[in-house]
Formats: C-alpha cells, sequence, structure tokens
C-alpha cells in the first residue's frame, strides 16, 4: 500500500502535527475551551511573487462539513495579495484546532499550483498551456495538481484520469516512445494520423533523432495541412540557443508555406522561457514548474478570544474584511465592525471577497465548476501583472 492518509483520517485530525494535541490535552484537562476566531493569511509570497491565487477551498469544504463552527471564506479562485484573510473560523478551539495542519496542507499547496499556473497562463497571453506535470507527483495526488493547475489558468491536462475529475478531454499526442518504436518522426507521425481519430489535433514531435529544422520540414512535407504543430521538447536539455533553433524552425516551414504550422514547446518550461519564446512559440507543455510549484505559506493566525481581539506579535488582531475595487482592483483590509465608503477614489464600487461561507452545518455558497472558477481567475488576470 502507498505511504498516504486516508480521508477519514484527515477528517478526523489524525493527520496533525502533535503538538496539537497536546496543546488540546493540557487544555481539557485544565478545563479551559474558549471561542476563538482564527484567519488564514499568507504573510511573504514565494520569489516574492506579488499575489497569488487562493485554491483548495473545496477540499477544506470536505473536511470541515459537520462541525459546530462559523466560516468566513473567499471564492475559490480569488487573485490574493499578502495579509489579506482569505478564510476565517469561529468556534470553540476544541472543535476545529487538530485540523489546522490539515486545513493548511489543503490551501498551501493548491494554491501554489493554481498560482504557478497562472502566472505561466499570463504569460502567454492567449496562447495554450498545457498541464503535462503530473507524472512529477505522487500519482495519488496528480488528479489534485492537475485540477488547480486548470483553475489556474491552464487549458488542458495530460492525464485521462484527472480529465476525467474536471470534465475535460485530456490533452496529449505523441511520446519520443511512438518515435523510437516505429524508427522515424515521419512513420511515426502518419501511423498517427492513420490511426487516431480525426477530432485529435495532429502533432508531431520533431527532436528524436535529427536536426528540428529537418524533422519539421519532412514532417511538413507528409503531412501537409493535416499537420496542426510540431513539437520541440526538453529545450533546456540543449545545447545551444533555443531560441534561435525555434527562429529556424519557423523560417524554414514559412519559406515553404507552412506558415500554419504552429509550433509547440514543452519540457523545463516556466513563466520566464514562456515571456522569451513568445515570438516563436504558439503553445505550451508546463510540468514541473507548475506540478512541484512552491507553496502558498499560508498560517493560521488567532485574532479574537472570547470576542476581545488578540493576536501574536506581528499580527493584526480582530476581525477584518477584505475589499476589492471591482474597478481598478485596489485592496483595502479594514475592520469588520467598521463601515466603510462604498466607493473607491476612482469611482468604483467595493466589493467584499471574504463573505459568510458555512454556519449552522450549511454552506451559504458552493464550490462552481472547475471550469468557472479558471473563467474567474483568467477574468481577473487582466487586471494584474506578472
Ligand atoms: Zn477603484
Amino acid at each position: 500500500m502507498f505511504d498516504v492518509a486516508d480521508f477519514e483520517d484527515i477528517k478526523k485530525g489524525k493527520v496533525t502535527d502533535v503538538y496539537f494535541v497536546k496543546t488540546l490535552d493540557i487544555l481539557k484537562k485544565k478545563g479551559i475551551d474558549k471561542w476563538v476566531r482564527a484567519e488564514f493569511i499568507v504573510k511573504r509570497l514565494p520569489e516574492n511573487i506579488p499575489w497569488a491565487v487562493f485554491a483548495g477551498l473545496e477540499d477544506v469544504a470536505s473536511i470541515v462539513e459537520g462541525l459546530n463552527i462559523k466560516l468566513r471564506a473567499m471564492r475559490e479562485g480569488t487573485i490574493i495579495k499578502t495579509y489579506q484573510p482569505v478564510l476565517e473560523i469561529e468556534g470553540m478551539y476544541s472543535e476545529f484546532g487538530i485540523l489546522e495542519t490539515a486545513i493548511l496542507g489543503l490551501l498551501c499547496q493548491s494554491s501554489g499550483v493554481a498560482t504557478k499556473a497562472a502566472r505561466c497562463k499570463k504569460a502567454a497571453g492567449n496562447k495554450p498551456v498545457m498541464s503535462f506535470g503530473a507524472r512529477r507527483v505522487h500519482p495519488v495526488i496528480a488528479p489534485m495538481v492537475e485540477r488547480n493547475a486548470f483553475i489556474g489558468g491552464c487549458d488542458g491536462v495530460s492525464v485521462v484520469y484527472d480529465a476525467e475529475i474536471i470534465h475535460e478531454e485530456p490533452t496529449g499526442t505523441m511520446p519520443h516512445a511512438l518515435i523510437l518504436l516505429i524508427g522515424d518522426t515521419v512513420e511515426a507521425t502518419l501511423a498517427f494520423d492513420e490511426v487516431i481519430d480525426k477530432k485529435y489535433k495532429r502533432v508531431a514531435l520533431i527532436d528524436t533523432f535529427n536536426d528540428e529544422k529537418v524533422e519539421a520540414i519532412r514532417v511538413a512535407d507528409a503531412l501537409k495541412e493535416r499537420l496542426w504543430a510540431v513539437r520541440l521538447d526538453t529545450p533546456s536539455s540543449r545545447r545551444g540557443d533555443f531560441l534561435r533553433i525555434l527562429e529556424e524552425v519557423r523560417w524554414e516551414l514559412n519559406i515553404r508555406g507552412y506558415g500554419y504550422v504552429k509550433i509547440f514547446v514543452s519540457g523545463g518550461v516556466d513563466e520566464g522561457k514562456i515571456m522569451q519564446f513568445n515570438p516563436y512559440v504558439d503553445a505550451y507543455g508546463v510540468g514541473t514548474t507548475i506540478s512541484n510549484a512552491r507553496v502558498i505559506d499560508f498560517a493560521m493566525d488567532i485574532v479574537e478570544i472570547e470576542g476581545k481581539p488578540i493576536a501574536k506579535r506581528g499580527k493584526m488582531s480582530g476581525a477584518k474584511r477584505v475589499i476589492r475595487c471591482g474597478d481598478c482592483y485596489k485592496d483595502k483590509v479594514v475592520p469588520l465592525s467598521q463601515d466603510i465608503d462604498s466607493r473607491c477614489e476612482c469611482g468604483g464600487l467595493f466589493v467584499d471577497l471574504l463573505n459568510p461561507w458555512y454556519e449552522k452545518s450549511a454552506f451559504l455558497f458552493d464550490g462552481r465548476s472547475p471550469q468557472e472558477i479558471r473563467q474567474y481567475v483568467l477574468d481577473q488576470l487582466k487586471s494584474f501583472e506578472l
């Protein structure tokens, strides 16, 4: 069996740091249990990026369902900045304290993956970005990873099972293995064209045996207008100037009338490389950088006990509102009790990002479909820079 925790054990609080067990033990023996308000925020983002995509809330929903607590939350897919509470819990500490480790784990990793996907998509502009990184993570979490890659902005995911979960068609064409087994790039591409349903785009992988330029011309000559794209893999492992190779391939295809053949690049691609390659490349397959993205370091901080503001050093106490101008996307964090001017200086209307989510054992808003969350991310991305 795999070394993975099952859902019931996580829900019961077994996947917890032991100091919470000890804390609850002490509090119980001492007869102390208090009503607590705690918030989840991030103080610093990885690599000093200016924003992150909040994700993982749907998983948190299954963990907290049935508990006697109240929650406020941001919508999954909200683009957030540091020091903005994304989730807030109110209730007796004994009811939820043990779940801190698990809730953080769900939010931190999901948000990390969704954030990196959003950054790659932002860099690519209107060019497709496919999630190819499932092979870099434990297969048990591959569906979680690809779901968050998709909601972050990826246009497709490569793993069959993961695509099923989000009701999308998996994407991908041919591996080097096919070309090696058949023995020639053109023959392999022709075999693909002969066998595989016409609804799938014909993308020839052109870096197996020969120079990319030579192979690109050979497959274009063989498939003509049936060829949708040529794919160049593992640019990071090549010597020489990959940009120059791309430029050459584009040039040689264009000069022979194959201007319609797109260039697809995969392997070792991240948002920086995407920006570099964009003048020549039409689509990307992004792996490790998304699937193994740095996590977003959310922390859970107590901000109120028995109705009184209290917080550790360096933390602002009390319940908060996070508001965002719908026009200029300026954010403010203000005390929950404070009335605010509903209009921003720019004239736009402020909306609350952190809203009641769970009360009296019922969810007040439900998770949206992955497609809707993704669209929400893409809409916001227009107003955010890398
Ligand atoms: Zn404004």
